[in-house]
């Protein structure tokens, strides 16, 4: 069986007291949810600590926005694996839109990432998605495909199920448009064709749906058959939004 997913990714938001005060409200609200998904944000760095005290003994995962692949080194401002490991970080997000189309990262380096946030027992949040342009010219599928291989090139087919993948179409994050649930599916069910090509059971791979998820409208994609659950940008900022979007989530588990 997949894992149902509600990811939050708090960007570049929120000061450590901030994220705190966030956090237990959100923990408050969430305390007697029993539904079949599993939930988490992914604060800045300068957070995780803090959060990860607060989290101790609920259900709440705690994520990270990016990485560096190497464990130690020469990469002034960079992050590396291991100290996420040593913060008690459960998911890295590699390969968000913003890391791909703002500060360059491309498809090797996202797979280095990929395989080192496996290799550190933590999970990959791995993003993929097409821009307008390419969708209105008819390349979703090729760009999505170029991503999925690129980035999954250094993960062997037994291993892609420990992978969660996130379809973000980048046309749609931060933007308020959501992909209607059928295009959002129709992605999905291609993702898993073309892992299953590259050897995968792809029927137990999550795939998240990712770009302006919101509590009006998280039932309808998660009600998708591909559609295991959603990475929320803006709307997780606010605990009682969040906390809507996962009781509002498909039960379909
Ligand atoms: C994201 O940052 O991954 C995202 C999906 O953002 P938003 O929900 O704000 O579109």
């Amino acid at each position: 069986m997949r894992r149902r997913l509600i990811l939050g990714n708090w960007k570049m938001h929120k000061t450590v007291s901030e994220a705190e005060a966030t956090v237990q409200d959100l923990l408050d609200r969430m305390k007697d949810y029993r539904g079949p998904y599993e939930w988490g944000i992914a604060p800045p760095f300068t957070a995780i600590s803090a959060l990860r005290t607060l989290r101790e003994g609920t259900s709440m995962l705690l994520g990270a926005q990016n990485c560096h692949p190497e464990p130690q080194g020469a990469f002034t401002g960079e992050i590396s694996v291991t100290m996420l490991q040593d913060l008690g970080v459960d998911f890295v997000i590699v390969g968000h839109s913003e890391r791909r189309h703002i500060f360059g990262e491309d498809d090797a380096f996202i797979a280095r990432k990929v395989r080192a946030v496996l290799d550190h027992g933590m999970t990959p949040v791995l993003c993929i998605g097409e821009r307008l342009e390419e969708r209105e010219q008819g390349h979703t599928e090729a760009v999505v495909k170029h991503q999925l291989l690129g980035s999954l090139a250094h993960v062997s087919p037994e291993e892609i199920p420990r992978v969660v993948l996130a379809y973000e179409p980048v046309w749609a994050i931060g933007t308020g448009k959501t992909a209607t649930p059928e295009t959002a599916q129709e992605v999905h069910a291609f993702i898993r064709t073309v892992l299953r090509d590259l050897g995968a059971d792809a029927e137990e791979v999550t795939i998240l749906y990712g770009g302006s998820v919101k509590p009006e409208n998280v039932t309808n994609l998660t009600r998708m058959p591909d559609i295991d659950g959603a990475l929320v940008g803006g709307a997780s900022l606010q605990s009682q939004s969040f906390a809507h979007i996962i009781n509002a989530a498909f039960p379909n588990a």
